[in-house]
């Protein structure tokens, strides 16, 4: 009796140690890169939004065949802006990803996609303002955990960012639901920033293999 009592006491302490982290943060999925594997890829390096300050919560990518595809199952949102368009997609336990700078985009608002579905070509596209030096997608990632009474009076909160410059993004859409690239794992490779912008390493979690940024890396998938 006295050593069952022991070991109940012991569970309980665990469960209690565990569960308030376990619900502190979503975890984050098994995403792949956002394009075909069996390519290789440049990459600048990891960014903020605005490559200027904010979170750095993106990384920019150019896949030889530079079809730029959905990197888990998800929600599309096209985003609007006086210049044009450009996608975010929203995954599992609130997670969003963003495709900036694309042409060709080949969804739709509301469109249910799964990983590997053609979203549109790399591209120079400036529709909500930004710059581009060359054929590539930005991608974003953002963390949508507001509640339902935050999401209805805070468009940011509910994801909506029409008419949001791409200099917002890295402001006021940052700061509230931005989400660090630093430690996130993409097809098989870890990405961790540095301490510049356009900087960082990518680390294929098989091989070992390290990746200084700007670089490029091969997807295997
Ligand atoms: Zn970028």
């Amino acid at each position: 009796m006295f050593a069952t009592g022991v070991a109940a006491a012991a569970l309980t302490g665990g469960v209690l140690f565990v569960l308030p982290n376990g619900a502190s943060a979503a975890q984050f999925p098994t995403f792949g890169l956002p394009f075909a594997a069996g390519q290789s890829t440049g990459s600048a390096g990891i960014h903020s939004d605005d490559g200027t300050s904010g979170v750095k919560n993106a990384l920019d990518l150019n896949p030889d065949d530079g079809v730029v595809r959905a990197p888990l199952a998800g929600t599309v949102h096209i985003q609007h802006c006086d210049g044009g368009d450009w996608v975010t997609i929203d995954h599992v336990d609130g997670w969003r990803t963003g495709f900036y700078h694309m042409e060709q985009i080949r969804v739709s608002e509301g469109q249910q996609v799964e990983a590997g579905v053609e979203l549109g070509d790399i591209g120079n596209a400036l529709p909500c303002g930004g710059s581009s030096t060359g054929a590539h997608v930005h991608f974003t990632i953002w963390q949508l955990s507001a509640s339902a009474a935050e999401r209805a009076d805070n468009p940011i909160a509910a994801g909506n960012w029409d008419d949001v410059s791409y200099g917002e993004l890295s402001g006021k859409v940052a700061d509230a639901v931005g989400e660090p690239m630093d430690g996130k794992v993409f097809g098989g490779w870890l990405f961790n920033e540095g301490a510049e912008q356009y900087s960082g390493t990518a680390t294929n979690q098989a091989s070992s293999e390290v990746v200084e940024l700007p670089g490029s890396f091969d997807y295997t998938g």
